[in-house]
């Protein structure tokens, strides 16, 4: 399983799908990408070889935007489907999720959000998020966050767009791995350095419940709380 993501001036789909085969030793049964065209967050999926996914979208070239996410899944909740793989996204699509790991309490948040109208179109724990995200956003992508990660038990990786905020990604973590790739104009999130070493060999570790807001070139990190915190590069000096 596996997460990219990348905001910058080039087309985003390609670059993501291209990081996805890089992690592909991390194994997986389904792929998806979400990028947002300017106006809105598109999404595509396929099950099985990430070859399909590349073919359905004439190698990405369906998706066109400049900011996306991709992810490749190890199904733990809900069959390998089209509609079980991620990226997963609230109702009226302004928010998209990928996510790696297990949300342990997804259950009780699935009967809370029900009773609130949500309406769910997987099996999978990762919904949850999506939907939570909706819930809590009042317009602050990062207090939103900070309060959706307080909620949630187990582990994840995960990786956020925001119709309201163009070019912007936002990641976070707990016990499962993603760092943070920089480059000139651009920023990369992975679940693994080959992922991105092409683009660039700045590096940020993520730490456990850290959060990553990518901005074009400018990345910013923050602890659960939403207080800023500096964190410094390491150069990757290895080669794949
Ligand atoms: N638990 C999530 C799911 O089953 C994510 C699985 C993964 O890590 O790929 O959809």
């Amino acid at each position: 399983c596996g997460i990219v993501g990348f905001t910058g001036e080039t087309q985003a789909a390609p670059i993501l799908l291209d990081g996805l085969e890089k992690l592909e030793y991390r194994g997986y049964d389904s792929a998806g990408l979400a990028v947002y065209d300017g106006k809105k967050i598109n999404v595509a999926k396929a099950v099985g070889h990430l070859e399909v996914l590349y073919n359905q979208t004439h190698g990405g070239s369906t998706l066109p935007g400049t900011c996306g996410i991709g992810h490749t899944r190890w199904a733990t909740h809900g069959e390998p489907s089209v509609c079980n793989a991620h990226p997963h996204t609230n109702k009226d699509k302004t928010i998209a999720v990928v996510h790696n790991g297990i949300i342990e309490n997804y259950l009780y948040y699935k009967k809370y959000l029900m009773k609130k109208g949500y309406e769910f179109v997987s099996d999978t724990d990762t919904e949850v998020i999506v939907h939570l995200l909706d819930y809590y956003y009042k317009g602050n992508p990062l207090e939103t966050i900070t309060t959706v990660l307080s909620r949630l038990e187990g582990s994840y990786a995960l990786g956020i767009l925001f119709a309201d905020c163009p070019g912007e990604i936002f990641a976070a973590r707990k016990d499962s791995p993603l760092i943070v790739g920089a480059a000139e104009n651009a920023g990369f999130i992975a679940s693994d350095v080959p992922a991105i070493l092409k683009y660039t060999r700045t590096v940020y570790y993520l730490q456990n419940e850290e959060i990553a807001h990518l901005k074009g070139g400018e990345i910013h990190f923050y602890n659960i709380d939403g207080d800023e915190v500096q964190k410094e590069p390491r150069k990757i000096d290895w080669d794949i």
